[in-house]
């Protein structure tokens, strides 16, 4: 028997579909201290390993990074830039807050959100052979 406690493996997305175009998502493990992006221009967004000291890149924090990512590609997309300060410059601490939220309540309300997504007859199982397809 393996008494050794499997650690749990966090499946992140290769791409994502934003608006009509397919991102790539990078996660790059050979750059050390590599810190989070992304180009609206070439449509990649890459999560950076950048850790502090004695700290392991924790999933969560992959998945707050990956989000934290996203709300800039967002702003940029809708044009809104809401966490644009009043010079123009990103606020990062805003966008950190939101993150942890939007986190918080993917987390607390996954089930939730999928079942009204089953509910309502939205064809789940081609969406994921559809994603299937594309990774
Ligand atoms: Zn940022």
């Amino acid at each position: 028997m393996n008494t050794m406690k499997r650690k749990k493996k966090i499946v992140l997305p290769k791409k994502l579909k934003i608006g009509a175009h397919i991102w790539r998502v990078f996660y790059p493990k050979n750059e050390l201290n590599c810190t989070s992006s992304e180009s609206y221009d070439k449509k990649v967004i890459r999560v950076g390993n950048k850790v502090n000291f004695f700290q392991e890149k924790i999933p969560t924090k992959i998945l707050l990074d990956l989000i934290h990512e996203l709300l800039h590609v967002i702003d940029e997309f809708t044009g809104h830039y809401v966490f644009e300060d009043k010079n123009g410059k990103d606020d990062e601490g805003a966008i950190d807050a939101f993150s942890e939220v939007i986190l918080m309540i993917i987390c607390d309300n996954f089930e939730r959100i999928i079942r009204a997504i089953v509910k309502s007859g939205f064809p789940l199982k081609r969406m994921v052979d559809k994603i299937h397809e594309e990774d």
